[in-house]
């Protein structure tokens, strides 16, 4: 009997092969398995059929850890193929499916963490040890079948030793494509900040002597480079501070370990696991108080964004520094992608960072860390990338129109959609420069490649002047392909359609800015959305921003605007001129910008958020994206009843204006913590208020909150809570970010409703 297998998933460099050569042996069969470029793995089976059914059970049930099976396809013949025996045989060229996918990097295992400390091992204290479990993968995969050659690890010939374990299907490191030990492997080089090498033996141990010194340095990683700094000492990151777009913006941490990280965090369980998990994300903790560590981490803020080490190279560092933790943080210039290149950081870094730790493989594929926080029992994505991508998100519909949806400006993502499967890129950030857009069409082409993917459609933002609406145009006039523009906030409420399997919902979308279906300033709606329609039933009340951009950076404007009618407002200004970049001069021609009616309107909830945050004297500028909120949120640990305005919900309009006054009229009277946590019970109340009486007046059971403001723990917790109270199901993002990050995902979804 012939048995003729194919198996589509991830199922190519998660050690899948050797298993199936195990599994085949073990049941006395004969044939092959082999990869192929679709990212399929074919098997070839000889032998009777209780054997080969024996085989298909062990196939599923003792699956590698990290394969993922979406379909096992057997087809059975009578007539054997006669082959003596079983064998891993090379590579196909292939391809006739579409939808399997390489893996995401995986972070370094138990069993190679052993090795990487056992001075015995041959491969002690080698930086890149990884085997058929670990390891980079979707960073170092040029092209698919996912073998060697089509690896940056090309470059390195395998020296005997390794040669040896990659032939030996007993060996855990059979056919790991990434072997490599000191012999042949990637090597380490440290260089100082004009690219001149040290002369040093061991790069790693000098690298962790000058973090424990008080130096900075760049580290080449397997998906771009990091800014390492020591995190006790306040001076190495004040200087990695010093560029201008750096100011305020926080910097995420790898701790030596969990241990470490409950001395400056708490984490609870489910934290705590994502922490170890194989994808090693950023977690958004809680900081311990007083937090013993460097106030520059995240100034300002409650919490602080920890990963633990995930490749050779992290634990050895911290093998070599007592630091409890250091700074890990992606290296970018402002609005460029993050680095890759050893030049590149040179250039780019150099007067930056004191040091370099780079090595000689290259990246194939960038990828930023992921970063999480949790909503109590709820991870939700803030960024969606290593670990991550390119592993699909399963849908609960499956879809027949193929669709590709390009993101927004900011944090862009890209999603394809295939059958019931949707596939984001790694995170590639804010599309407005030449450089980003271009790592976007690269990741786009790559992972269609990777999967197999023509879309019959592609989405984009309504907004006309974003560079990602322009890609759009192009590809659809290049492909003769229909394009969907999809308004900002209906994009958000379909990414919980699309997550949920929902064919309605009535959503709370909020955040700073998306364009309106008549081009209004929109970011605080409430949307009923029903398959591929979209009502907008109510939303917050309009407020002028003062200058436009203008007041998105400094929210005084904002405050200006929506208490333009208060008496006192003149004397506000003056006394908070000194924020302004133009100081006192400026007042008079915010006042005339009012008077002539100079300002758009815009019912952004992320400003109402900003305004209040500068009436509190908590943040007067806005040097990162969401600042001013989220300082508001770090101290709005008081009692949130103490204002007297209940929730005003006026026909579509949910008024604004009367809680910012009352906040203004007892700045002086009422604790900080107490008036900066009412501003969120207002906001979430009479967000629900106007929701609850949407879903109630359509006859919807499910309310779903999304857009960036949802990440605000406060505000979804709250409106988590009161939906729930109202006898309706509430839903949030939890595969993809409720921010921009996650916005393609409704796009792509709602082109493949129609
Ligand atoms: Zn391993
Ligand atoms: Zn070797």
């Amino acid at each position: 009997m012939h048995a003729s297998i194919t198996v589509t998933g991830i199922v190519q460099g998660v050690g899948f092969r050797p298993f199936i050569y195990r599994i085949a042996t073990r049941h006395n069969l004969r044939g092959y398995v082999r990869n192929r470029a679709d990212a399929v793995v074919e098997i070839s089976l000889d032998g009777d059929e209780a054997r080969i059914n024996a085989f298909l059970e062990s196939l599923r049930k003792e699956k590698p850890p990290l394969a993922r099976l979406d379909s096992v396809q057997v087809e059975y013949s009578e007539r054997e193929t006669g082959l003596p025996q079983f064998t891993i045989e090379h590579s196909s060229q292939q391809r006739s499916k579409s939808g399997s996918v390489i893996p995401p990097d995986i972070a370094i295992c138990g069993d190679c963490l052993k090795e990487l400390k056992s001075p015995n091992d041959r491969r002690f204290g080698y930086f890149f040890i990884t085997c058929t479990n670990c390891g980079p993968r979707f960073t170092t995969i040029l092209g698919t079948p996912y073998d060697r050659p089509n690896t940056t690890m090309v470059k390195f010939p395998m020296c005997p030793n390794c040669e040896k374990e990659y032939r030996n299907p007993m060996n855990r490191r059979f056919h790991a494509q990434t072997i490599a030990c000191a012999t042949c492997g990637p090597r380490l080089a440290l260089l100082d900040r004009t690219g001149t090498q040290l002369d040093t033996k061991d790069p790693i141990r000098e690298a962790g002597r000058l973090l424990s010194e008080g130096y900075s340095l760049a580290l080449k990683g397997n998906g771009g480079f990091h800014l390492a700094a020591p995190t006790l000492q306040d001076a190495p990151i004040a200087r990695l501070r010093a560029s201008k777009e750096r100011r305020n913006k926080p910097f995420a941490i790898m701790a030596r370990d969990l241990e470490a990280t409950m001395s400056f965090a708490d984490a609870r369980s489910i934290e705590r696991e994502l922490l170890e998990s194989y994808v090693r994300p950023i977690v958004l903790l809680h900081k311990r108080q007083p937090f013993p560590l460097s106030s520059l981490i995240s100034p300002g803020l409650d919490s602080v964004g920890v990963m633990l080490p995930y490749t050779g190279m992290h634990y050895l560092i911290f093998d070599s520094t007592s630091e409890p933790a250091l700074i890990m943080t992606s290296a970018n210039a402002p609005n460029q992608p993050i680095i890759t290149e050893n030049m590149e950081a040179i250039q780019r870094l150099g007067s930056v960072v004191d040091y370099f730790l780079v090595h000689d493989r290259d990246i194939a594929q960038r990828a930023d860390d992921s970063v999480l926080r949790c909503l109590e029992d709820l991870p939700t994505p803030i960024r969606r990338s290593r670990g991550y991508a390119p592993a699909p998100i399963l849908l609960k519909k499956s879809r027949k129109i193929r669709s590709l949806g390009l993101g927004a400006e900011l944090n862009t993502t890209a999603c394809m959609i295939l059958a019931n499967k949707a596939y984001l890129t790694q995170h590639i950030g804010d599309t407005e420069t030449i450089e980003t857009a271009r790592f976007l069409q690269d990741a786009v082409g790559h992972l269609q490649t990777l999967i197999g993917f023509q879309p019959d459609i592609i989405a984009c933002d309504l907004h006309p002047k974003f560079t990602t609406t322009r890609i759009a145009e192009q590809i659809s006039n290049h492909d003769g392909l229909p394009l969907r523009r999809v308004q900002h906030h209906h994009a958000h409420a379909v990414s919980l359609m699309a997550e949920h399997g929902l064919d309605e919902i009535v959503g709370i979308i909020c955040d700073g800015f998306g364009l309106g279906f008549a081009g209004e300033a929109w970011g605080g709606e409430i949307l009923v959305c029903r398959g591929s329609q979209v009502k907008r039933t109510a939303h917050l009340e309009e407020q002028p921003m003062v200058g436009g951009d203008l007041a998105t950076r400094y929210p005084a404007r904002m405050v200006a605007g929506i208490l333009r009618s208060e008496p006192s407002i003149q004397d506000w200004l003056k006394a908070n001129a000194s924020h302004l970049p133009h100081g006192n001069e400026e007042i008079p021609i915010i006042n005339r910008q009012l008077e002539k009616r100079d300002f758009i309107w815009t019912s952004s909830c992320g400003r109402v958020l900003d305004a209040v945050a500068a009436i509190l004297n908590v943040s007067h500028e806005r040097t990162y994206e969401g600042e001013p909120a989220m300082k508001l949120e770090s101290v709005a640990r008081g009692d949130g009843d103490v204002l007297g305005a209940s929730p005003e919900v006026d026909g579509e309009f949910i008024r604004t204006t009367k809680m910012v006054q009352e906040i203004y009229d007892q700045r002086n009277n009422i604790a900080t913590s107490d008036l900066a946590a009412s501003a969120h019970t207002y906001i979430a109340r009479s967000l629900t208020e106007a929701a609850v009486s949407a879903a109630r007046s359509e006859g919807i059971k499910t309310i779903g909150f999304s857009g960036g403001v949802a990440l605000n723990e406060r505000i979804s917790l709250m409106i988590r809570r009161l939906v729930t109270e109202n006898g309706l199901r509430y839903v949030s993002n939890v595969a993809v970010p409720p921010g921009d990050g996650g916005i393609a995902l409704g796009q792509a979804y709602l082109a493949a409703i129609e």
